[in-house]
Formats: structure tokens, C-alpha cells, sequence
């Protein structure tokens, strides 16, 4: 059998059409000039729900606050969710009636664009689907899991009267420490800047389908997951030419899918707060990459320019400069100190009118776009396919594709039939380990929001497994030493022939999710260093929402599976997995460190440290490049051969493209799918090269002996870097392509 894949770019995603989008303007102008500044400033404006809550009672609405806010402030969003966690669809239906009809008794009857965290699926609702979070969809290299995931939440999110999510996160992780990894597509660009264009895609909908579509938000402009600390909202070093080499072109591509939005980091670069850079939001984001959409701050950030950045010496002066740098929307989000000092600044003319018209215009475009002047409120019969079994069966094939193989020693995987296996470890039994955060409310802390029906991975091994072959015990925790425990799960190890361990992270997300020690936690590492003596052969599930490094352990591991954190259906995509019903296809998103000291990226700008003849071979192995497993790494059951490495010319000019193309045959004896990666190196250039970059990639899916012919095309854009004067440049030379363990070269003349 042989099949050929081409693989062209596809036209851009269609975009408004210019009907639409003059119709829509003339709206707005209209609009904007019978609303008086306060009414302005007051779109501007956007605060959560939780102020509205009347006291001691958690999701009951004070209806006075509410109307003071929409009457008197004429606030133009609210954001995030009534207490205590999600509410059913028919709850948040009757939130946004509320809300509603407080907006239409109001002079021009604007409604109110409510926001949510909907992060991976509509994770603010009660029963809603839930995916892999996002470094799993990484995993999957396959950009129509991240679609499709994207459509589903965006379903379910607008069956939940919601029409407007903060997602995808666009962050490029630099220090695998960072708390929110879990929430990016890892540590590459390109493949960031794929996932993140086809999640666009999946939420906007082709900009008619507004029922079952939202606008989406780009989070967090920019550079936010590269704290030099790894700490959450700690300062970042990155040279503008960096900037614009990786992140920028990340934000570009999901401008051009049609993101309507975008939530301003609430880092720091080089000295310059985000949200008071001009440079960055406006000059470079609104005027070079022509961002027509809203700009919102993040959770408090102008305030912050004041108590915690310091760039502003009084709050009304953090107004001004954020205001000024291009700001749309305040998320400010417990107060109206915004709307009281942006009025002031205004009548004082250190903010000019043009400015706000010029903000109010893109949230009420906004509010056009999503047809919210006709349908604020859905009528749920609209959404019969709500936590649908089409939907989960989505969320299942997507934590089924990302799940990754990294280790699998002398086949110990699949497990046989009827095998007795230990399951033990402190992600074992839990549904917020498998979660993280953004799971029913902001760190997933409440478990009892999972419905009967969800496994956890203890639970879906029994189902699979049949309870009388596994036993278990929890072995640990994540902080705490209990070598009662251990003994106990040790001597409960002897009857099992093989023990699945699931060690990992609790849930957690943003600065709460500090750490200050890399290592997984050392009573989890105790576990598995006093299960290792008894000489059984361990599988190591991590259940983690970024590589806690495992060198003091991994070699007396069996076998090693990522699952990041891989949802709702996680637990069941994992048992089929270690059972053999599903064949592995994950690939890692991030090279996963082996020492606290060796934090390099796949793309490093060196391969191995100085040649040193003093040094013995142990010295050496430590100070070169090593990663316990590198990106790209994923194992499956079967064997993929990859062959006849091809490129259609070995000499290009600069208007040139280069088809490559390359056999991959199934040579094993399963099924399976496979990701396959191509990778370019620039071999000389004036500004270090990267040792390889992911240009191209695509999923598979072979038969036994069956061979197809993948097809990639690259392009120009692809030999280019950005230079010191920051323009995209490429140089004369040679390049080399790589595929799996083939290359090739040829030379840009
Ligand atoms: C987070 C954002 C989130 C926002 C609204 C912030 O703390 O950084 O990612 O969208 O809160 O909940």
C-alpha cells in the first residue's frame, strides 16, 4: 500500500468578508457618536461577578451592585464565574438573563460582553467536555485534535450564554519551572504557532456561526512565559530580536486565523511592564501586525503598574500610561478607580478623546461580530450536543494522541490480560491531578464537581484491568514522609507482577504553582527508589503539569509515560494505552531536563560543551547536552522506518521553494500513528543558528507494512532569521534538512 500526503499551507481562514465589515463599521460610528464619555469609558470597563454576590451568599446577585455597575459605570464586560465553581448551563442562562436585562434598560441598551476562562473546553460549567490541557494537545502534533477541541469549547461555552473565552495561550515557556507550562503548546514556536492558529480557527468559526462560535483571546502578549526566575510574573530578559524571531510570529499567526482579542502579559520586559509598553501594543501590535481586535489587561495589571511594577507613582498615573500604550479594556477587576480616573485624564486632556473612541470602537465591534445587539442569552435547546458521548469521544481521542511514551525497556509494555498490577502513587486516584487547573474553577481545587462517571486512573485500570487484578495503596503524597506507607505499598508490591506508579503534581495554576525545586517531590522519588527493590518492573505514569526532573530515579524505571494533564478522559485514553487498545502517538512538546543545571531547549545554540582530554567520561557526559528525553521523543508499539529522504532541488534560489519528500513505512505488527517532524539547521550564518528548528509537521496513521510518501513544502520565510537591525533576513549557504534520523543539504545560492 502507498498513499501520498501533501502538504501545502491551506488559504488563511476566511476572514470577515468586506460587506460585513463596512456594515459593521457604519454600526459602530453610529453607535459611538450618541454615547457621552462617561458611557465610553465605561465599555472600557471590566469587572467580575463575584463583586455582585450578596453577602454570604456565594451565586446569589446583589441586583443593586449589579445595577450601580451597568447603570452607573455603563461597564462594558464582566469576567469569570459565580460561586462556589461551575454552574450548570441552565445557572449561567439565567447569570447572563440577569445581566441582560440590567444592560437593556440602560439609554443605548449595549450589551455586556461577559468573558471566561473556558481553557481546555468550557471549564467553567458544569459538566461541560474537558480535554487534555494544552501541552497535551501540543503532544498529539496533530492540528485538527486542536481544532476540534477548540469548536467543542467554544459550543459548549456559548450553550453557556458565553461568547467570549480567554484562550489559546500563546506563551513560548523558556524555564521549564514556570507554573502555567501546562497552559502552552511547550517550547517551539512553530508548533505553538500551528496549535495555536488552529485553536483560533476552532473557536471563531468562519465568523458567521455565532451560535456555536466565540471570539477568542490571545494570552499573554507577550514574552510572559519567559521569567529568567521561572516564577510566575517575575521579570523577563528578551532581546527584541528574540522576540520577534519566536513569540511574535506565534501572535501573527493567530491574528491572521481571526483572533478578536488579546490579554496583555502581566510581565515585564526588559525593565518595561507590558502594559505600559506603547512600543509593543501599539506600535508593533496594533500598527506593524494591523491588530484590529480588543486589547484587555490582565487580572488588576494597571493597578499594578503603580503597587507593583512602580512605573506609575499614583494609580490615575497607571491609568494614563496603559491607556496610552494602547490599552482597550481594563480587567480591573474589584473597583472603578479605572473609570473615575480615565474620566479625569480625559477632562484634563492627558488622554485624548481619539484614543478612547479608538478603544470603544474595537469592543463594540466586537460586540456586533458576535452578534450580541440580537442574542445575549442561548436558548439551550439550541445545544443538544452538550457533554454529548460525540464530545467526550473528541476529548478522548485527543488525551489518547498526546499521551507519550518516553521509556518502554524490553517491551514491558502493553501489559498482558489478567496481569495483577500494583497501582500506587499520589496522582493515582485523583480527578484534579488529572485535570490542573482551570478545571470547574481557577486551580481545579474542588473534586467533588467530577461526575460519578469520570475516571480516575486507579479507576479506569480496574474497569479495564477487572478489579480483582489490581491492587492498590497510595504509597505517598506530595509533601509528606511516611515510610509506614511505603513499607506498606512495598510489601502490597510483591503480590503484583508489575507496579504502575503515577507520581506527578497536584493542580495548580499561576503564581500559587511556584516552585523552587525542579525535582519531583523526594517523597515521591522515596516511592519509587524503595519500589525498585523488588526487582518488578515499574511503569512510570507522570500525571504533571511540567517536567519535574526524574534523574534520581528514571533508570530503575520500566518504562516512562507523560500523560501531562490529560483531562476528563485521561484516565481511560491511559489504561487503554497501558493495555494495548490504543498504540501511543504523543510526541514530547518541550525537551524534558535532566539536571536543574542543563535548562536547554531542542534548538540550543551549541551541541556538546568543550572537548576537555582532562576530564573523565562521567564529567563530560554531565556537561554536555543531554535531556532525559528531548523534544520530539515518543514512543510507539509498533516501528515506523523512515526512508528515501528527498528534496526536489539541492541548489535554491531566494525566490525558490523546496519540496521535500519522505517515505514512512509501518514495519511492526500493530496499527498505529505517527507523528513525523522535519527539522532545518541553517549550517553558518552571522547571527548563531539554532542547532535544528521544527519547520514542518504532520500525524499519520499506518497499517502494518503499509508506506506512505509525505510531502512537505518550505518556503523562504522558513531559511529567515531576524537580524540585529530586527529584520527577517536569510543568508547564502548551506542548509540541512532533517527527518527523523535522515538528512539532506542544500544550498541557498
Ligand atoms: C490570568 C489569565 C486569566 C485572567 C482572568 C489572570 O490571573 O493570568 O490567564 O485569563 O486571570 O481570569
Amino acid at each position: 500500500l502507498l498513499f501520498v500526503i501533501i502538504l501545502c499551507p491551506k488559504s488563511s481562514w476566511s476572514q470577515d468578508s468586506k460587506a460585513q465589515k463596512s456594515e459593521i463599521n457604519q454600526k459602530v460610528s453610529d453607535l459611538l457618536s450618541k454615547m457621552s464619555i462617561e458611557e465610553k469609558i465605561g465599555q472600557m470597563t471590566q469587572i467580575t461577578v463575584t463583586n455582585f454576590e450578596a453577602k454570604g451568599k456565594p451565586g446569589v446577585f446583589d441586583m443593586a451592585k449589579l445595577r450601580e455597575a451597568i447603570q452607573t459605570y455603563h461597564i462594558g464586560s464582566i469576567l469569570n464565574v459565580p460561586n462556589p465553581g461551575a454552574p450548570t448551563i441552565k445557572k449561567w442562562n439565567e447569570v447572563i438573563t440577569t445581566i441582560s436585562n440590567e444592560a437593556n434598560k440602560t439609554r443605548l441598551k449595549i450589551p455586556v460582553l461577559y468573558g471566561i476562562d473556558a481553557i481546555h473546553g468550557s471549564s467553567y460549567t458544569a459538566g461541560a467536555t474537558l480535554f487534555p490541557q494544552q501541552i497535551g494537545i501540543a503532544a498529539t502534533f496533530n492540528t485538527e485534535i486542536a481544532r476540534k477541541g477548540a469548536e467543542i469549547s467554544a459550543y459548549e461555552t456559548r450553550a453557556s450564554s458565553i461568547p467570549w473565552v480567554f484562550s489559546p495561550d500563546l506563551d513560548l515557556p523558556r524555564n521549564p519551572s514556570w507554573s502555567r507550562i501546562w497552559e502552552s503548546f511547550g517550547e517551539d514556536a512553530y508548533l505553538s504557532s500551528q496549535m495555536g492558529k488552529a485553536m483560533v480557527e476552532g473557536f471563531e468559526g468562519n465568523n458567521v456561526a455565532f451560535k456555536y462560535h466565540v471570539a477568542s483571546c490571545m494570552k499573554h502578549f507577550i514574552g510572559y512565559g519567559s521569567t529568567t526566575t521561572g516564577k510566575d510574573r517575575t521579570p523577563s530578559i528578551i532581546p527584541e530580536r528574540v522576540l520577534r524571531q519566536f513569540d511574535l510570529t506565534i501572535y501573527q499567526a493567530a491574528i491572521k486565523a481571526g483572533a478578536k482579542s488579546i490579554m496583555v502579559s502581566s510581565g515585564e520586559i526588559n525593565g518595561t511592564p507590558i502594559h505600559a509598553s506603547k512600543h509593543l501594543i501599539t506600535d508593533i501590535l496594533k500598527t506593524e501586525l494591523g491588530f484590529e481586535g480588543v486589547v484587555v489587561t490582565d487580572w488588576k495589571d494597571i493597578i499594578y503598574l503603580h503597587s507593583r511594577h512602580k512605573v506609575a507613582e499614583t494609580n490615575r498615573d497607571a491609568v494614563r500610561i496603559a491607556v496610552l500604550a494602547g490599552i482597550d479594556m481594563s480587567m480591573v477587576p474589584e473597583d472603578y478607580t479605572f473609570y473615575t480616573d480615565l474620566l479625569d485624564l480625559v477632562a484634563k486632556g492627558e488622554v485624548p478623546v481619539s484614543r478612547i473612541d479608538d478603544a470603544v470602537s474595537r469592543i463594540l465591534q466586537m460586540k456586533f461580530k458576535l452578534n450580541l445587539f440580537q442574542d445575549t442569552v442561548a436558548n439551550l435547546k439550541d445545544y443538544p450536543k452538550f457533554g454529548s458521548p460525540e464530545f467526550i469521544s473528541e476529548a478522548y481521542n485527543a488525551a489518547a494522541e498526546s499521551i507519550t511514551l518516553l521509556k518502554n525497556n524490553d517491551a514491558v509494555l502493553p501489559l498482558a490480560k489478567n496481569e495483577k498490577i500494583l497501582v500506587t502513587g499520589p496522582t493515582a486516584n485523583s480527578m484534579k491531578y488529572l485535570n490542573g487547573g482551570w478545571s470547574y474553577n481557577w486551580q481545579g481545587e474542588n473534586s467533588d464537581t467530577y461526575a460519578a462517571d469520570k475516571f480516575t486512573i486507579l479507576e479506569a485500570l480496574m474497569d479495564k484491568a477487572g478489579h480483582e487484578n489490581v491492587l492498590y495503596t497510595q504509597g505517598a503524597d506530595f509533601a509528606t514522609f511516611n515510610d509506614a506507607e511505603i513499607e506498606k505499598t512495598v510489601e502490597l508490591g510483591k503480590s503484583a507482577s508489575k507496579i504502575i506508579l503515577c507520581l506527578g503534581e497536584k493542580n495548580y495554576t499561576e503564581t500559587p504553582g511556584d516552585i523552587s525545586n525542579l525535582y519531583i517531590t523526594e517523597s515521591q522519588s522515596r516511592l519509587a527508589l524503595a519500589l525498585s527493590k523488588l526487582n518488578k518492573p515499574i511503569i512510570l505514569v507522570l500525571n504533571e503539569g511540567r517536567p519535574r526532573l526524574i534523574s534520581n530515579f528514571e533508570d530503575k524505571m520500566n518504562a516512562v509515560i507523560q500523560c501531562y494533564l490529560p483531562g476528563n478522559e485521561g484516565a481511560r485514553a491511559l489504561a487503554d494505552i497501558l493495555f494495548g487498545t490504543i498504540n501511543p502517538s504523543g510526541k514530547l512538546p518541550y525537551n524534558y531536563p535532566r539536571y536543574p543545571n542543563s535548562l536547554e531547549k531542542y534548538n540550543r545554540k551549541h551541541t556538546e560543551s568543550l572537548e576537555d582530554e582532562e576530564q573523565n567520561n562521567d564529567a563530560k557526559y554531565e556537561k554536555s547536552y543531554s535531556p532525559q528525553f528531548e523534544f520530539g521523543s515518543g514512543l510507539s508499539y509498533t516501528t515506523f522506518a523512515y526512508s528515501n529522504l528527498k528534496i526536489d532541488k539541492s541548489e535554491i534560489n531566494d525566490t525558490d521553494d523546496l519540496i521535500v519528500t519522505v517515505d514512512v513505512k509501518n514495519t511492526g505488527k500493530l496499527a498505529g500513528k505517527e507523528a513525523v517532524l522535519l527539522y532545518l539547521s541553517d549550517n553558518y550564518a552571522s547571527i548563531t543558528p539554532e542547532v535544528k528548528a521544527l519547520k514542518r509537521f504532520t500525524k499519520i496513521s499506518l497499517v502494518p507494512n503499509e508506506t506512505k510518501t509525505i510531502i512537505f513544502t518550505l518556503n523562504q520565510k522558513d531559511l529567515q532569521f531576524v537580524n540585529n537591525d530586527l529584520k527577517w533576513i536569510s543568508e547564502k549557504g548551506t542548509f540541512k534538512i532533517q527527518i527523523e534520523k535522515l538528512t539532506k543539504e542544500f544550498l541557498l545560492k
